[in-house]
């Protein structure tokens, strides 16, 4: 196949025609949130001036044009993970949302006193803390597969810690501090032996790595759809139907429900049993319209380009003098954290904003990993398909600058 054609890529993302201090922009913060191709700003544009309504309700013609372009994107995110049934997807506000949703309805159906969970170590607070609170109602235990000085998680200790106490494993397919891709398919083949079911944290996979769930068997899996290239506010939670009939409902509320009386309500069907109150509709058309554009760009092409990227962007910061990568795996995606001799990530964010280039700086969401690694924060680097390797070279020669100014 022809490689990814990137400069006719950028043509279709109006930001990243912009400039920032009277330079183009460089956009290294793809981790943080992706910008939006044209495509996805038109939907959103043709919904809300075009056929604005609320879905699943009326019998009138708007109504049921936006309920046939909700459903569609439902249809759009089933196929792009391949799973079973489009009513596996359930509509979220995000991946905080859809581990929030597991963790409560999970823990309520299935967690108990003296069990436990197990997470790691590179965890989104998103993927710890709801586990936290459901461990401190139930009086379960949350345990932490630990990693290596590269940020790779140690399997050895992970498997050793799988006992008849473990009811879940919720663990992230991408570090999205660190960028190590983890071996998930070896962590659910794992854990599926002793029939423990696996979350999988997909925030930092699902716009990198082609995912087909019913090859990969993960029982739960959460995104966001502003990490994908579409808007805040929509996200996706993927169960099989299996374990979503079996859990109880997460809110109670509109379109959740088959029948009430105050003596008793009758749940609905999945997927709406967990998708209470009108949904944020125009989110979920306009993720269908950012996941088509990924399908006809090619998760392929992007892969690759993305690993030619990371390469480059490895080989290139390895040459400054005094850079400290922070996390070094074998294998990863997206993601590069560095500090750079002993200055603070702060300043060398905001010297490389002056520059044009945005970089995250801070803990990222992942303090407990930053104090594994005994330091405050680190500045992040984060790849998309659409960057370029001269925007790496810029990068490259920001931190020297700065580097040059702090020092
Ligand atoms: N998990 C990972 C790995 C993430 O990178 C993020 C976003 N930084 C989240 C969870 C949370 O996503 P959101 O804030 O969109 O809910």
């Amino acid at each position: 196949a022809p490689a990814l054609d990137v400069a006719k890529i950028r043509q279709e993302f109006p930001i990243l025609q912009t400039q920032v201090f009277g330079v183009p922009l460089v956009y290294l913060d793809n981790g943080a949130t992706t910008q939006k191709p044209q495509i996805v700003i038109d939907t959103l544009d043709k919904y809300y001036s075009g056929y604005n309504s609320n879905v699943h309700r009326g019998v009138h013609q708007l109504s049921q044009q936006a309920t046939e372009a909700y459903e569609q994107s439902r249809k759009t995110v089933a196929d792009y993970i391949n799973a079973a049934h489009s009513h596996e997807i359930i509509f979220t506000k995000g991946t905080t949302d859809s581990i929030n949703l597991v963790a409560s309805c999970f823990g309520r159906a299935v967690i108990r006193k003296g069990d436990t969970v197990i997470i790691s170590a590179m965890e989104h607070h998103s993927n710890i803390v709801p586990w936290q609170m459901v461990c401190e109602e139930k009086g379960a235990t949350l345990k932490v597969i630990p990693i290596n000085e590269l940020g790779e998680l140690q399997m050895d200790a992970f498997t050793a810690m799988l006992d008849d106490t473990v009811k879940i494993v919720a663990v992230t397919y991408v570090s999205n501090t660190m960028g190590t891709v983890n071996p998930v398919k070896d962590i659910i083949t794992l854990a599926h032996a002793r029939n423990i079911p696996v979350l999988l944290d997909v925030a930092q996979a699902i716009q990198h790595i082609s995912i087909d769930v019913q090859e990969l068997q993960p029982d739960f899996l959460a995104f966001s759809g502003h990490k994908i290239y579409g808007p805040t506010g929509i996200g996706v939670l993927y169960g099989t139907s299996e374990w979503l009939n079996k859990l109880p409902p997460y809110q109670g509320g509109g379109d959740m429900i088959k029948t009430v009386t105050f003596a008793k309500t009758i749940y609905n069907e999945l997927p709406y049993k967990f998708e209470a109150g009108t949904p944020n509709i125009a989110g979920a058309i306009g993720l269908g319209a950012a996941i088509s554009f990924l399908q006809e760009t090619g998760l392929d092409k992007i892969q690759q380009w993305e690993e030619q990227l990371m390469t480059y962007a490895l080989s290139s910061l390895r040459e400054i003098d005094g850079l400290r990568l922070i996390g070094d795996a074998a294998h990863r995606s997206g993601a590069i954290s560095f500090l750079v001799h002993n200055i603070h990530p702060y300043d060398m964010g905001e010297l490389l904003d002056k520059q044009g280039i945005a970089v995250r700086t801070g803990h990222h969401c992942t303090e407990p990993l930053m104090d594994l690694f005994k330091i405050p924060g680190t500045v992040r680097a984060s790849l998309s398909f659409y960057n370029t390797l001269e925007e790496i070279d810029k990068l490259v020669a920001g931190i020297k600058k700065a580097s040059a100014m702090l020092l």
